[in-house]
């Protein structure tokens, strides 16, 4: 059932499901539907998470947030985890442009013609792309990070920052990567999404996490929104600490098993307490370094008005090359555009999203002039780059509004805005979780490659499966 603000929980569940991202819902779709009783907390208003969407002008204007672009597994996932109708509205965005001083290419962002790309435009030799292809493909997660991601590049294209900028861009925007982290999480995730192209979910993000929510309750799991969990309850027992509930607004609320898909330093430092967990544990925890936030800016189009087909995920960059640190920096000159045609929701209206990375740092340490002052710095380079693919574009624009890295933690509380959770090492604290509290686990962004909406999805499905050998182990 969906709980309303104000009614209170009585009843005890097998699991406590604290946020409803993407890996917090996938999870708590698939213990329902085998049969346990979950309860689903999410602290904002609705579902979704980063997967979100919100309103403007009367509700003339729909944004979408992250919904820029995942890799081919999503069908896989929503068939197999939540429904067939989820699954076939999922298609493939055919317009990926690349535009910057180096080059001008359009993909399909398959395999084959990432490798046609490389011999044919770059000029690689077909057996140094082959060999590189297959290094990629035959990486798992298991494996110890052996090269980073640079080393990675500079091995098989050595001096070819543009093809480096090809190769690598595309992944930053993704998930955050730099040069310096292991390669391992460069070759999963490009191999993902290499493997048939970029897709969306026809119909936007509202679509899909309505859709989520009606199966969720299909199964039996129990919601309530705008519940923000302060604390996760762990009893100290002679056979060890072991998570019992959650505190919400005061109260208690019993759990055999509570899964957090909060942020995982909050889930540690903050919801449960150092103490329920060995030195050495928090002190590896403690080194988890988070992963980099973003900007966007949102742009309606009045109605009435057209945008020509300029493709649909633009990687457009005015930098003469391609530095990771450039695609940080508060004045970067490289962003995605993320072009919503009429298609998108069969409403006739066109919106343009734009997407940058940034660092936490740069924009919560400004005063509120500086702030707004950099902001609207943002809002007019962006315009101004888009001028230069949309000719008198501006005129056709009757909304625009940017988010920054503070508005990312305001509405995620995620810890420093962090879009793609935490840098490689943070996997590993998140799967060892119940091994240190009995009955608690955590899912969501870590690592790089559990983020993005596979990843978290993925990930969901993983750790669904921990809390279901406990519950049994237990029972
Ligand atoms: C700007 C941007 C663009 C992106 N673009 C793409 C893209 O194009 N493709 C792609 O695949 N991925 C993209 N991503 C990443 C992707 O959206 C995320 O990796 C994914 O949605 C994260 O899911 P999650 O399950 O980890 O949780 P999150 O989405 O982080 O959700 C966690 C939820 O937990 C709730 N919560 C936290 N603490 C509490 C608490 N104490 N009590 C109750 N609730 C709590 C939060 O409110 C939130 O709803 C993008 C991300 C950003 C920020």
């Amino acid at each position: 059932m969906l709980f309303k603000k104000k009614d209170e929980i009585n009843d005890e569940y097998e699991t406590i499901i604290i946020g409803g991202g993407l890996a917090g819902l996938t999870a708590a779709n698939k213990l329902a539907k085998n049969g346990r009783k979950v309860l689903l907390l999410e602290a904002h208003n609705k579902l979704g998470g980063f997967a979100t969407w919100f309103k403007r002008a009367k509700g003339n204007h729909i944004f979408d947030v992250s919904l820029h672009g995942f890799p081919v597994g999503m069908i896989k996932t929503c068939k197999k985890y939540w429904n067939k109708d989820i699954a076939s509205r999922i298609v493939q965005l055919k317009g990926v442009r690349f535009v910057n001083p180096m080059y001008e290419l359009q993909s399909d962002f398959t395999v084959e013609d990432f490798k046609s790309k490389l011999t044919d435009h770059f000029k690689c030799p077909q057996e140094q792309v082959d060999t590189f292809f297959n290094e990629l493909m035959n990486m798992n997660y298991y494996d110890a990070p052996k090269m980073t991601n640079g080393e990675l590049l500079n091995h098989y294209f050595p001096d070819r920052n543009d093809v480096h900028r090809f190769l690598l861009e595309p992944i930053v925007y993704a998930n955050g990567s730099t040069l310096e982290d292991p390669g391992i999480t460069y070759g999963i995730v490009f191999s993902n999404f290499m493997s048939k192209g970029v897709f969306t979910f026809e119909g936007g993000t509202d679509l899909v996490i309505q859709m989520m929510k009606e199966e969720l309750l299909k199964n039996g799991v129990d919601i309530k929104l705008q519940s923000k969990v302060d604390r996760i309850v762990v009893e100290e027992t002679p056979e060890g600490n072991k998570a019992v509930g959650v505190e919400l607004k005061g109260k208690l609320i019993k759990a055999k098993s509570v899964l957090s898909n909060g942020n995982i330093m909050s889930t540690i430092f903050k919801m449960t307490g150092e103490q329920y967990f060995k030195p050495e544990f928090i002190e590896k925890a403690k080194e988890v370094r988070l992963n980099t936030s973003s900007c966007q800016v949102y742009m309606g189009i009045k109605e009435g008005e057209t945008l020509p087909e300029i493709g649909d995920l633009i990687f457009y960059s005015e930098a003469p090359e391609f530095k990771t640190d450039e695609l940080l920096d508060i004045n970067t000159s490289s962003r995605t555009f993320s072009v919503y045609y009429p298609k998108t929701r069969d409403d006739g209206r066109y919106t343009v999203v734009a997407s940058t990375n940034a660092r936490f740092e740069d924009w919560s340490n400004l005063t509120e002039e500086e702030y707004e002052a950099e902001k609207e710095k943002m809002i007019e380079d962006t315009l101004c780059a888009l001028e230069k693919l949309v000719p008198g574009v501006r005129e056709k624009i009757d909304f625009i509004d940017a988010a920054t890295p503070t508005t990312i933690k305001k509405f995620t509380h995620h810890e420093k805005g962090s879009s793609f959770g935490t840098k490689f090492e943070g996997l590993d604290i998140s799967m060892k979780l119940h091994k240190e509290v009995d009955g608690l686990f955590h899912s969501g962004s870590v690592g790089i490659i559990m983020s993005g909406w596979l990843g978290a999805a993925n990930y969901g499905v993983i750790q669904s499966f921990e809390v279901e050998n406990y519950l049994d182990q237990i029972s």
